[in-house]
C-alpha cells in the first residue's frame, strides 16, 4: 500500500470512545489481504486517533520490511484486543454479561496497561503519564485504558449497536434524551431513510 493511499484513508471516529472506534475500524481488517497492508491501515488509524505521531508512523513503517515476524505478532495482538473489546461491548448492548474468557483477556491487557502508567508533576498539577513506548505494541495501551474506563463508568449503559444492515458498529449515545440510533446518520441512517421513503412512495 502506497504512502499516498495511506494519506487518503480517512477514518470517521464516530464511536464517541477510543476503544469503540478501535473495535469498529478494526472489524474488517482482514479485508486487506497482506500483512503489509493491514499494518499500514493500523498505523494510519493509530495516527488519526492521536495515539502515535507521524514521526512514529515513519519509524514503524520500516518494520514491515525489516521485522515481518514482529509485524505479524503485532497484528495478532491488534486482532485479539479488537475481538475482546468488541465482544464485551456487544454482549452488553444485547443485555448479556460479557464472557468470562473475554474479561480474562481484557484483564491481561489491563494489568500491563496500568503497570505502564506513572504520576507526573506538571504545571497543571499531577497527571497520568505513560512510560515511554519501546515497541509499536506499547501504543495500544491507551485503547485498553479507554475500554477499562468506559466499563467502570456510568456511560456504559449508553453503548449501542447500530441496527444498520451489515454494519455491526458500536457507538456511545451521549445525546441528552438517548435518541441516537445510528452509527452515522449519513451512512446507515441514510440507507434506511431512503428505503422507508421508497416504501412510502411505492405504496401511494
Ligand atoms: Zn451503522
Amino acid at each position: 500500500m502506497s504512502d499516498l493511499t495511506r494519506k487518503s484513508t480517512t477514518f470517521h471516529m464516530i464511536g464517541g470512545n477510543l476503544s469503540i472506534d478501535f473495535a469498529n475500524h478494526m472489524l474488517r481488517l482482514d479485508h486487506y489481504s497482506t500483512a503489509g497492508d493491514q499494518f499500514t491501515i493500523v498505523l494510519t488509524w493509530m495516527e488519526q486517533a492521536g495515539l502515535i505521531s507521524n514521526e512514529q508512523v515513519q519509524r514503524y513503517f520500516f518494520l514491515n520490511d525489516n521485522e515481518p515476524e514482529l509485524v505479524r505478532m503485532f497484528l495478532q495482538n491488534v486482532i485479539r484486543l479488537r475481538v475482546t473489546v468488541y465482544n464485551i461491548f456487544l454482549a452488553l448492548t444485547q443485555g448479556n454479561s460479557p464472557r468470562q474468557e473475554d474479561l480474562g483477556v481484557l484483564n491481561e491487557y489491563v494489568k500491563d496497561c496500568y503497570g505502564h502508567l506513572t504520576i507526573a508533576d506538571s504545571t497543571k498539577g499531577f497527571v497520568w503519564q505513560w512510560v515511554e513506548e519501546r515497541t509499536v505494541d506499547d501504543c495500544l495501551r491507551p485503547i485498553v485504558r479507554s475500554a477499562a474506563e468506559l466499563l467502570t463508568s456510568e456511560l456504559l449503559s449508553r453503548v449501542r449497536l447500530c441496527p444498520g444492515e451489515h454494519c455491526g458498529w458500536l457507538f456511545l449515545d451521549t445525546t441528552k434524551n438517548r435518541s441516537r440510533k445510528w452509527c452515522d446518520m449519513k451512512d446507515c441512517g441514510n440507507v434506511v431513510k431512503a428505503r422507508n421513503y421508497r416504501k412510502r412512495h411505492n405504496s401511494e
